[in-house]
């Protein structure tokens, strides 16, 4: 049986009709009773042929809300890779890393995952037009999911504050681009009150839908590790959608018998975008928004709405929150994309906060990790320049003596 829930009051709501927050304010959530599904089976889903199986995301629908037949808009998402970096690990002084890298999806980031149940729940609903506010991959994933089943789309983001890579990703694929004076949380306030008085379908990470596409980022994760569980998960937080999806992945893989114990979330904020970080530190009792200012645009920012379901997930899991400076994320994003495997800004900070749990002894060099990268290292190319171009990599040069001298070649015999 699968129903939809609010978190705080158990209220039950039909799936089947658009509904974003309980009558009491609190988020929503789907349950599963009595599901059968097994390992077994979704590995394999591997070898078949069916678009449904090939994807990473719909290979578990048993625990996936269901849609009428026709309604599923899918474009392979998942099925990322899980990188090992003998290289890295050794720089890192862990043994077992593993690079989870969600910036392999169609669009670039982790978010194909929820928008293909999102935007198939629309489909569902037989709305005609979705919207979002994003600091850029939402918006970009969203645009694309839209083009694919001719849905009207428009994203709202903040001013300015946008890596440009993800706004002209968006407008190729053909949204129509509200750039709001303001942040991305007074972007997310506009948004909502559009969607509700004018009838757009709203799939931000609020939009229960999402967040159970995202789950299969951790059982794809078990799946590659043949259902061996790792020790600690990192993953960057932000809106903290992952965060929620992630626990809630965890908890029903256990209760379903998939797997017989949970791992550790760790979860990581840039210190200038810190709000769960800060309710951590004061036992998780409440949230306080912050003014949110970060390189790492992608978590840039300052009153995640999904703190009711995160709160809950690290409790559950034993989980820890901290953040990083910019430095180390700079640092930690040199490291990585050297690495060969590269990422957006938001994604290192999953290898800073790894890096900093090790210097404190708190993850061990035996300590089976997974780090979560969240987007593609093309999805910022400003970043990357800021990061990389230096007078020992970028050489500006007429002739061969020029090039002969700034590399410091010599001439063999
Ligand atoms: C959206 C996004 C995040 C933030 O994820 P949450 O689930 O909102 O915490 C992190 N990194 C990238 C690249 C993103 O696009
Ligand atoms: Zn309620």
């Amino acid at each position: 049986m699968k129903t939809l829930n609010c978190i705080e009051c158990d209220t039950q709501y039909d799936p089947g009709e658009v509904q974003y927050f309980c009558r009491c304010g609190g988020l929503l959530e789907f349950r599963y009773e009595g599901i059968e599904a097994d390992p077994a089976l979704f590995d394999s889903r591997k070898a078949s042929l069916h678009p449904l199986d090939r994807s990473g995301v719909w290979r578990f629908r048993e625990l996936l809300p269901d849609f009428s037949p026709g309604s599923h808009v899918t474009q392979l998402e998942g099925g990322t890779r899980l990188y090992q970096k003998p290289l890295l690990n050794q720089k890192l002084g862990v043994e077992k890393v593993y690079l989870k890298h969600e910036g392999e999806n169609p669009t670039g980031s982790f978010k194909d995952r929820g928008m293909t149940v999102a935007v198939s729940a629309a489909v569902n609903l037989k709305s005609t037009s979705i919207a979002c506010a994003s600091t850029g991959n939402t918006s970009a994933s969203l645009a694309s999911y839209a083009a694919s089943c001719g849905l009207r789309s428009i994203v709202f983001l903040p001013s300015g504050k946008v890596s440009m890579s993800k706004i002209s990703q968006a407008l190729a694929y053909g949204a129509e681009v509200c750039a709001v004076k303001g942040d991305f949380d007074e972007a997310l306030e506009l948004v909502q009150k559009i969607c509700m008085d004018y009838g757009v379908y709203l799939v931000n990470s609020l939009n229960p839908f999402r967040l159970e596409g995202q789950k299969s980022i951790m059982w794809e994760t078990l799946q590659d590790l043949g259902w061996k569980v790792p020790d600690w998960i990192i993953v960057p937080g932000g809106n903290l959608g992952n965060t929620s999806a992630f626990g809630k992945a965890f908890m029903e893989a256990k209760k379903f018998g998939w797997i017989d114990r949970l791992p550790r979330l760790l979860v990581v904020q840039a210190e200038g975008a810190n709000p769960f970080k800060l309710s951590f530190e004061n036992g998780l009792t409440n949230l306080k928004s912050v003014k949110a200012e970060t390189m790492a645009t992608a978590i840039r920012i300052g009153n995640p709405v999904n703190f009711p379901k995160a709160k809950r997930v690290i409790q559950a899991l034993n989980g820890k929150v901290i953040d990083v400076s910019e430095d180390q994320i700079k640092s930690a994003k040199r490291t990585l994309d050297r690495s060969g495997v590269g990422a957006e800004p938001a994604s290192a900070c999953s290898i800073a906060g790894l890096q900093k749990m090790v210097k404190c002894g708190e993850i061990k060099s035996s300590d089976l990790v997974v780090c979560v990268l969240t987007g593609n290292i093309l999805k910022d190319s400003h970043a990357n320049e800021m990061v990389h171009k230096t007078g020992a990599t970028w050489h500006e040069v007429v002739d061969e003596r020029e090039v002969v001298k700034k590399l410091e070649l010599s001439k063999v015999k």
